[in-house]
Order: C-alpha cells, then structure tokens, then sequence
C-alpha cells in the first residue's frame, strides 16, 4: 500500500522536524555530517527495565536527506554492540544512497526545478521489544528506506540471551530438531493452500496445463521447505502470537511476487519449545491455543464431528429403490470444491477415490468430503500403473495414501480403486483391500464436454457404479443436469458402501455394480 507507506514517511518527517525545533543538537565530531545528532537515551517503556532507546538523526543536503535512527541499549554490552552495529550499516547505507541522490538532485534542478524535489532520501529505523523476560530478549527492528520515491521496507528480528549477551538463532528457541519437520510441514500446508487458490483463479488453455503447473509448484515449495535449517533461518516473532517465516526469492516459488512469507501460530511450536521460550511467549501460547489444535492434528483429533447434512443413507433401502453410486477419481483438485457444492445443494453423497498427492496439498478438501457425508477412498498415492510395479511399492503407494486419509478425516480408507482399472490376480494380492472398479464409463477423460458427459451418465441404470473425475471443469459443470436427470426418475444416489450391502467388501475381490438391483 503505497499511500500508507507515503503517509508513515510524512509522519516520520513531521516528527523530524518537531524533534529538531526542540531539542538541543549536540555536538558532531565530524564536519562533513554537520547535521548528526544523537539524543540522549530515554527508557524504552515502563514494561520493560533495563531497555533504554538511542535515537540517531541527521539532515544533509538542506533537508533533502533525512535519517531516524532508533535502536536499543540494554544492560549488556554485547547486545549493544551488535545492535549499534547494524544501526551503524544502516547510517551509512543512508548516507551513500542521500550521496547518489543529491547529485540526481543537482544535475536535475538546473533543468527542472519541480521535478528535481523528488530527489530526496528518507531512511528510518525502528525497534520493538517483542518479549523480554531475565533470561531472552526479542527484538524486531523496522527499516524503512525511501530513495526518490521508491521505497522498501524491511523487518528482522533479533533474540539474545540475556544473562551472556549471545545473540540466538532459531534452533536455539526449540529443545529438539523436531521443530524442523513442524515448520516444514506447516509452511507446505499454507504455500499449496495458496498455490492451489492462485492457480484457480489463473487461466489456462487447458485442465493438464493447470495441473502441470499445480505439479510443478507443489514441487518447487517441497523442495523449498524441506525439514532443514538452512530453509528456515530467518523467522520473525510477531506480537500477534505467530511467527513469521520468511523465505527468499526464488526459494518456494519464481520471485515474481518477491520473497514469499509464511505467519505461523507459535501455539503450534508450543511442545517444542525450551521451557524459558515457553514462559516468556506463554501470553501469545495462551492466544493461539485455539490454532495449535488445528495446525498441528489437522483433522485427526476431531474426526467425531461429522456434519451429515441432510436425510442420512440409513432410510435409503436400495434393494426397493434404484441407486446409483457416483463416484469422482483422481482428486482432488481445483475443482472439487465446486463440486462439493453442488452435490451438497442436490444432497447427493458420493465417493471420491483420492491420490495422496493431491489429497496432500488440499487436504481441508479431502476433510470436508468427509464431513459432507461422502467416502473418501484410495486411488493411490501418484496414480501409476500399479500392475507395473514391485510389491514394496505398490505397499507404499496404498499405505501412503491410507495413512494420509486416516490423517485428514480421522477414518480409514478400506476401498481402493486401481489407476487406470489396471490390475491382475497378483496386485490383488499384494494390496490386501477390496477393488471398485465401474460398470458406467462417460469417459469424460477424453471427451472434456459436459453434454456428452451427460447424455451418457443420464441414463444409468439402477445399481450403477458411475465413473467420474473430479479433475475436470467439464464434468463437475456436467453435474447439475446429470443430478436432476437421474433425481427426476427417482434414482438415488448413495456411497459404495451403501450401494453393496448387505454385502461388506472383501479384500481381494473385485466389485463392478450393486449385485441385486431392483427391477422398476
Ligand atoms: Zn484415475
């Protein structure tokens, strides 16, 4: 927001100017910044003992070039060192940049007087105290750097050790390495969250455009915030009760956007942190308590809470009247979540067999199917060909998946459905859980059309296992007209498992339609 940033840069000068008509320069040693002055300290706030604020200021170049510099001084000299130090750099960052604008600044005025006044230079830094008890000190320092008009902003924070005056980095916050895989985690969680927002909102030529763009995204933050410190060193305590983790451009996405930042709820980090981290920050912990439940167990810890809306499947009796069971692979996706809708205004429950790679970065999808009354199923974690593969993996792409779905919704997966319908006596085997394959293919895959979609799902018969993919635009704009279609001849449409009872699927068998369906 430029305007805010224009008008903090207008506060920060009128506060200048009222600062030099009252107080008393003092004396610079140097000729050349005949305009330094630095105040005396004053304390930082009642709050905090032992804080004292410096403040440094300096007009050159007849007020064209302003500086304010604040920054803190405590009991230890270490800390004041390291903290005059960086104000130190930051004063003569200013000063070379006031230099390079003053002679923009002269070139300019003899051609254009008004134009020429837009060479100004305004550097300001500020700290906060963002938790200090006897033992940890929190700093966050503010810099504001305007040069002719463009300006940056930037915001560190710093954590010292107060009885030894060591400066602390992030690990030194956390009793074990664990927090690593926690920072990982929820970062991934909250970059595809808008990785998957930012590319349904963009347009592509086609749906495998997107999704090859999705691919490439959610591989580029995985790599980007893989659990190691070097990935995560630049983290910021925020008053709010969260920490704000920066990454660098070009880290977890291209730097279009510039560097990308993620606020996390300390809350989270609670079980991981030393206990005098703990006490210091436990006004923020109480805070966030809210947060930690739901960023650190996702859905696991609250799967009882299944919001079923609408007549439940048991007053459905499929052996008197026509079912259907409509199921969507391959998901879930950018779309998914419109589909939700509609199925939710028609009341149709479904199931959906999810890839746990996809089921991965929109899990908050995967929850609400199951919160919406619908079977969340295993379609393998990366959709390959499982005939093709050795027993280990085949083993790892269904547990993955399972474990991944039992994660998010609280309950196990105990269907699976092979990519492809690809499958042989031998992965029958291997897999251990019971195969829905189809006996209704609208091979919407290959025909991206919603009419042609419709007409060939419209007339399925009673019984019907429906395939769909949830991964394309043209299905789920299919589905309104599909619903009604079916609704209109009395079909009702309910989950696998209540298409086949009284039957309760076995592993290692394979299962096409509803076995006895009624005849109209
Ligand atoms: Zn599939």
């Amino acid at each position: 927001m430029p305007g805010r940033k224009l008008l903090k840069a207008v506060v920060l000068l009128s506060t200048l100017l009222t600062l030099t008509a009252c107080q008393p320069i003092r004396p610079e040693t140097e000729a050349s910044h005949a305009g330094v002055r630095t105040l005396p300290h004053r304390p930082y706030s009642a709050k905090y003992d032992g804080i004292f604020v410096q403040t440094v200021e300096e007009v050159l170049n007849e007020g064209r070039s302003l500086l304010h510099v604040s920054y803190p001084v405590t009991e230890h000299e270490a800390v004041n060192l390291r903290m005059e130090g960086l104000a130190q750099s930051f004063i003569e960052d200013y000063r070379a940049t006031a230099a390079a604008m003053e002679v923009s600044y002269q070139e300019r005025s003899k051609e254009d007087s008004k134009e020429a006044l837009s060479f100004v230079t305004r550097f300001s830094q500020s700290f906060e105290v963002k938790a200090a008890n006897e033992e940890i000190i929190l700093f966050s320092v503010e810099r504001m750097m305007n040069a002719g008009g463009a300006e940056t902003v930037e915001v560190d924070g710093f954590i010292f050790d107060r009885r030894s005056g060591a400066e602390l980095a992030v690990p030194d916050l956390f009793a074990d390495s664990h927090y690593l895989e926690r920072l990982s985690e929820l970062s991934r969680r909250e970059l595809w969250k808008r990785t998957v927002l930012r590319l349904t909102e963009q347009s592509f030529a086609s749906d495998s455009d997107r999704m090859e763009a999705l691919e490439k995204s959610v591989r580029w933050i995985e790599e980007g915030t893989a659990p190691a410190a070097e990935f995560f060193d630049n983290i910021l305590f925020q008053t709010d009760g969260t920490l704000l983790v920066k990454f660098d451009e070009d880290q977890v996405g291209s730097g279009e956007d510039g560097p990308v930042e993620v606020a996390l709820s300390i809350g989270a980090f609670s079980d991981l942190l030393r206990p005098e981290f703990h006490q210091l920050l436990s006004p923020q912990l109480d805070d966030a308590e809210g947060a930690q439940e739901i960023a650190l167990a996702g859905a696991a810890e609250t799967p009882a809470a299944v919001t079923v809306t609408g007549p439940s499947e048991d007053e459905i009796d499929c052996s008197v009247v026509a079912c259907v069971a409509l199921t969507f692979d391959d998901g879930p996706s950018i779309y998914t979540e419109s589909l939700l809708d509609i199925l939710l205004s028609f009341n149709v429950k479904a199931t959906f067999f999810v890839l746990g790679k996809s089921a991965r970065i929109q899990p908050d999808t995967v929850l609400r199917m199951h919160r919406e009354g619908h079977q969340v199923e295993n379609h393998s974690w990366n959709h390959s060909n499982m005939t093709t593969l050795s027993d280990d993996v085949i083993r790892d792409q269904i547990e993955r998946t399972n474990a991944l779905i039992k994660q998010i919704t609280g309950q196990e997966s105990t269907l699976f459905r092979p990519p492809y319908g690809a499958y042989n006596e031998h992965l029958l085997a291997v897999t251990n859980m019971p195969f829905i394959l189809w006996s209704v293919d609208p091979r919407d895959w290959r025909d991206r059309n919603a009419g042609i979609v419709v007409a060939r799902v419209a007339t399925a018969p009673a019984g019907a296992i429906i395939l769909a993919h949830d991964i394309f635009r043209s299905t789920v704009d299919a589905m309104p007209t599909i619903l009604s279609a079916l609704q209109s001849r009395g079909v009702q449409f309910v989950s696998i498992n209540k298409l086949l009872e009284p039957h309760i699927p076995i592993s290692g068998h394979t299962y096409w339609r509803q076995s006895n369906p009624p005849t109209d």
